[in-house]
């Protein structure tokens, strides 16, 4: 296998490495993205390691879900009032860099479109 499970943020989890965190609960860890690409960069990740959105299977439907509406809470924290993006890269082509699911909240600022 060519991806591990064992990544950047899992090691945010267990709080080896630093990372300003803004939201956790036992299921998902949100936290400032240390490379913003806008004024609110804020990734939200479960503590199950699953590498991409591939690996997700049929039992993690209410996790995923739960994703989402941690996404919202962290928008609405941030006051993310006039809107935000949440991204999922995925795999090589989709841009993924750290094998271990997270979702992007972006926002502050216009989103353009399509992304590059
Ligand atoms: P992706 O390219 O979708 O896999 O996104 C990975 C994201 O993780 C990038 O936006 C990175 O800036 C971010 N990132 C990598 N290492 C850290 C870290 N130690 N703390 C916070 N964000 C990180």
């Amino acid at each position: 296998m060519s991806e591990t499970t064992e990544t950047i943020f899992s090691k945010i989890i267990r709080r080896e490495v630093p990372a300003s965190i803004v939201y956790e609960d036992d299921l998902v860890l949100a936290f400032k993205d240390i490379n913003p690409q806008a004024p609110v960069h804020i990734l939200v990740i479960p503590k199950k390691p699953i590498p991409k959105l591939d690996d997700a299977e049929p039992e993690d439907s209410a996790l995923l879900g739960h994703l989402l509406l941690t996404a919202k809470e962290v928008a609405r924290q941030a006051g993310l009032t006039n809107g935000y993006r949440v991204v999922i890269n995925t795999g090589a082509d989709g841009g993924q860099s750290v094998h271990h699911l997270h979702l992007h909240v972006l926002g502050g600022r216009y989103m353009s479109w399509p992304p590059g």
